[in-house]
C-alpha cells in the first residue's frame, strides 16, 4: 500500500477509511474496560454493531414485528418484505443473481451442516474423497468427518506451503475422480491466510467435483463475487460482519440447491402434506423450516447497507494497512514473538495470531497473555480457535491472536504491542 510504503516510519498515514467518523457509529467502542478505553482486537470472533444495526433490530420490534410469508395482515407484509429484501441484499452483496440462491441459517456452521446432510448423504458414497484444507475451522471439518464415516468415504487434507499459504500444487496432485467434494476456508481464521478460490474452483471441477468455500472470515472483510470464485457453495455468518449473531447464510447454485434434499421438516418448507408424504416448497423455503430468525435478518439488511457504503475495497485496504503495520510494529518490538500465516499481506486478511516465548524452552501460555492484556481493555482472542488440528501442525497447542476490523486503528495496535510489554515483564522477560 503507498501509504505505508511512503512514511518513513512504519506508521500508516491515514487510512481509506474515516476511522473516526465509523468509531462514532460503535456505541460500544466508547466504552472503558477495566478502567481502560475498549481496544477490541476480537473480530474473527465476532465483530461489533454499529447503531445502524441496533437500531434497525429495535424498529423491527417496536413496528414491524410479524409472522413472514404467512399471514394476510399489514404487519405480516412488511415483515415478510423486510426479510426478503435482506435475501435481495446477500444477493448483490456477493455478486448472485438470483436471491433465491441465498438460504438463511443461524450461521456458517449451520450452512455446512446444510449441505453435509443434503447434497453429502445424496451424492458422496463409499470410496468418494472428500478434500479439505489443513487450515480449517471445525465447522468446515467435523461435519465432513460425520458425512465421510456415515457414507465410508475418505478425507484427504490439502497442504500448507512453508509459509502457510495454501498449496495448489499439492492439492491438484490429490485430485483424481474420486474426489466429490473440495470444501476450503477462503480465509483462515488463524492465520489469516487467503485461500486462491478461483483455481481450487477450476481444478476441482476438472475432476468433477462439488467446490464449497467457507466465507466466515472473507465475507465480512473483501469483496466478495460468487461468479468469480466459480464455487457451488458459499457459506458466511451475520455477526462477523457488523450484523447480529442468530444469522448466517448459505448461497447455493439454483440448480443444486432445487435437486437437493430438504434439511429440516417442519412448517413452511412443505408445498403439499398428507397424513404419510409431503412434497416441498421451492428454493429456498424448502431449506428454511419453521419461523425463522426474522428480526436478526432484517437487521442484517442494515450491516450490509453499512459495509457496501463504506466500499468492501476500501475495507480491505484499511485492514491490509493495518495488517502490514501490525506485522512490522509487533516484529520490530517483539522479536521474541512467534507469528503465524503468510508475510504477504496481499494473501492475508486481518489476523495476527501469535505465541510468547517465555523463560526457557515453552511459550507463555495464550490465557495468561490474553488476561493480562484484558486488564489494559485490550480483547483478543487465546485457545485452539477451533483449529485444534492446524495447531498441531504448528507445533503450538493454542495461540493468542488480533484481529482487526473497519474501526481498528494503528493506536489500537501500539497499545497491543506496549500490552505485551507488560506481559513480558510480568512474565520475567524483561
Ligand atoms: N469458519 C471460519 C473460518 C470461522 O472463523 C468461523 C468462526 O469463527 C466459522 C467457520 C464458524 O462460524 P459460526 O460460529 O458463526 O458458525
Amino acid at each position: 500500500m503507498a501509504i505505508l510504503e511512503s512514511v518513513g516510519t512504519v506508521r500508516p498515514g491515514h487510512s481509506p477509511l474515516d476511522v473516526t467518523a465509523i468509531r462514532h457509529d460503535f456505541p460500544i467502542l466508547s466504552r472503558e474496560v477495566n478502567g481502560h478505553p475498549l481496544v477490541y482486537l476480537d473480530n474473527a470472533a465476532t465483530s461489533q454493531k454499529p447503531r445502524q444495526v441496533i437500531e434497525a433490530l429495535v424498529r423491527y420490534y417496536e413496528e414491524q414485528n410479524a409472522g413472514v410469508h404467512r399471514s394476510a395482515h399489514t404487519l405480516a407484509a412488511r415483515a415478510t418484505d423486510l426479510y426478503e429484501g435482506t435475501r435481495a441484499r446477500l444477493a448483490e452483496f456477493i455478486g448472485a443473481t438470483d436471491p433465491r440462491e441465498i438460504v438463511f441459517t443461524r450461521n456458517t456452521t449451520e450452512a455446512i451442516n446444510l449441505v453435509a446432510y443434503t447434497w453429502g448423504q445424496q451424492h458422496i458414497g463409499k470410496g468418494d474423497e472428500i478434500i479439505v484444507s489443513q487450515m480449517e475451522h471445525h465447522s468446515n471439518l467435523v461435519p465432513w468427518q460425520l458425512l465421510a464415516e456415515a457414507r465410508g468415504a475418505h478425507l484427504r487434507f490439502a497442504p500448507l506451503t512453508p509459509t502457510h499459504r495454501f498449496d495448489l500444487a499439492a492439492f491438484r496432485g490429490l485430485l483424481n475422480p474420486r474426489v466429490k467434494l473440495v470444501a476450503v476456508t477462503h480465509m483462515s481464521n488463524v492465520l489469516g491466510t487467503i485461500t486462491p478460490v478461483s483455481e481450487i474452483s477450476r481444478l476441482a471441477h476438472e475432476v468433477g467435483a462439488v467446490v464449497l468455500i467457507d466465507g466466515a472470515q472473507s465475507a465480512p472483510h473483501m469483496p466478495i463475487d460468487i461468479k468469480h470464485l466459480g464455487c457451488d457453495f458459499f457459506a458466511l455468518s451475520a455477526h462477523k460482519m457488523l450484523g447480529p449473531t442468530g444469522v448466517g447464510a448459505l448461497w447455493g447454485r439454483l440448480e443444486l440447491l432445487e435437486s437437493m434434499p430438504p434439511f429440516l421438516g417442519g412448517g413452511s418448507m412443505i408445498s403439499e402434506v398428507q397424513w404419510t408424504k409431503s412434497t416441498w416448497a421451492p428454493v429456498p423455503q424448502k431449506f428454511e423450516a419453521g419461523v425463522p430468525n426474522i428480526a436478526d435478518v432484517v437487521a442484517f439488511s442494515a450491516a450490509l447497507e453499512y459495509l457496501g457504503n463504506l466500499g468492501m475495497d476500501t475495507v480491505r485496504e484499511h485492514e491490509k494497512g493495518l495488517t502490514k503495520y501490525a506485522l512490522t510494529v509487533l516484529r520490530r518490538d517483539h522479536p521474541d514473538l512467534i507469528i503465524y500465516g503468510p508475510n504477504d499481506v496481499e494473501w492475508r486478511g486481518g489476523i495476527v495470531a501469535f505465541n510468547l516465548r517465555g523463560r526457557g524452552e515453552g511459550t507463555i501460555h495464550s490465557h495468561d497473555v490474553g488476561q493480562i492484556l484484558d486488564d489494559q481493555g485490550i480483547a483478543i482472542r487465546t485457545g485452539h480457535h477451533c483449529c485444534k488440528p492446524l495447531h498441531t501442525l504448528l507445533g503450538a497447542p493454542e495461540s493468542a491472536r488480533a484481529s482487526f476490523y473497519v474501526y481498528n486503528t494503528p493506536d489500537e495496535v501500539d497499545a497491543l504491542s506496549r500490552g505485551l510489554h507488560v506481559v513480558k515483564r510480568i512474565f520475567g522477560r524483561r
